[in-house]
């Protein structure tokens, strides 16, 4: 599967550190043209010179850049929604703006992105593929997680109206679901040992997800050996959501 992608172009959102910096070097890897969107230009910067890939510095969070960046994107084969944003709050303080700007992240800049990168798919009718990344948070609620977990099981929904809709113009689009991956974000969220130890012994495996492992999930939903696989929500989640 060396060269896998060898023709295809990817545009991965949230390229700059974590789960999409994986799937950055794994897709150029595979041999893919890899458009890097994310908002630290430091980041992006430091991955074209480890893969010399493209790079859009774009805050997803506003739904203009984020349409002009897919925009610039086009024309693209395959897209990972993976940019996301998290802030911890106790559901009786989650905060109106917090609770916005996390939607806005995690979902809409989602929908804005896909849709950009769908019609242009539709007007080569090339097809395409596109993975959502979601989070276990879609399927349980996590104390101090309601914007999160809202804004997850929202990126499903979203996830399954595409593929529904889209799946005619041989387009698939699927979310993937990890747990706890080691990442900057999982620094913020489960650094705490006393919060670790716990969520860690619900996983059969007994252990979190390296962002590698996520990465070659998502690469799996984007080739060939899932040309049957549309709408679905996979976890990747060592057997937590089947405990
Ligand atoms: P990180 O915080 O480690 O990395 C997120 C990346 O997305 C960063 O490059 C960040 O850029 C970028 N990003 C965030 N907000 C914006 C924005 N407004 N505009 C542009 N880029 C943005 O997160 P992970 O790698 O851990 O998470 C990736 C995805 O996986 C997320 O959707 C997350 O919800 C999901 N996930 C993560 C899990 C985990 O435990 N880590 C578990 C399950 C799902 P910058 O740093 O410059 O803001």
């Amino acid at each position: 599967r060396s060269r896998e992608f060898a023709g295809k172009t990817v545009l991965i959102t949230g390229a700059g550190k974590g789960i999409g910096h994986a799937t950055a070097l794994l897709m150029a890897a595979r041999g893919a043209r890899v458009i890097a969107a994310s908002r630290t230009e430091a980041d992006l910067v430091a991955l074209k010179r480890g893969i010399g890939c493209e790079t859009l510095c774009v805050d997803l969070a506003d739904a203009h850049e984020a349409r002009e960046a897919a925009r610039r994107a086009q024309p693209v084969d395959l897209l990972v929604n993976n940019a996301g944003t998290v802030e911890l709050q106790p559901f009786l303080d989650t905060t109106v703006d917090a609770f916005d700007s996390t939607m806005a992240v995690n979902v809409r800049a989602a929908l804005i992105v896909a849709q950009e990168c769908a019609r242009n798919m539709i007007a080569r009718g090339t097809g395409g593929a596109i993975v959502n990344v979601s989070s276990i948070s879609a399927q349980i609620g996590l104390p101090l997680h309601a914007s999160y977990c809202a804004s997850k099981a929202a990126l499903d929904g979203l996830t399954r109206v595409m593929a529904v809709e889209l799946g005619e113009h041989g387009i698939r689009v699927n979310a993937i679901n990890p747990v706890v991956t080691l990442t900057p974000m999982a620094v913020k969220a489960w650094s705490d040992p006393d919060k670790a130890a716990p969520m860690r012994a619900r996983i059969p495996l007994r252990r979190f997800a390296e962002p590698d492992e996520v990465a070659r999930t998502i690469a799996y939903l984007l080739g060939e050996d899932a040309s049957m696989i549309n709408g679905v929500s996979f976890a990747v989640d060592g057997g937590f959501l089947a405990g």
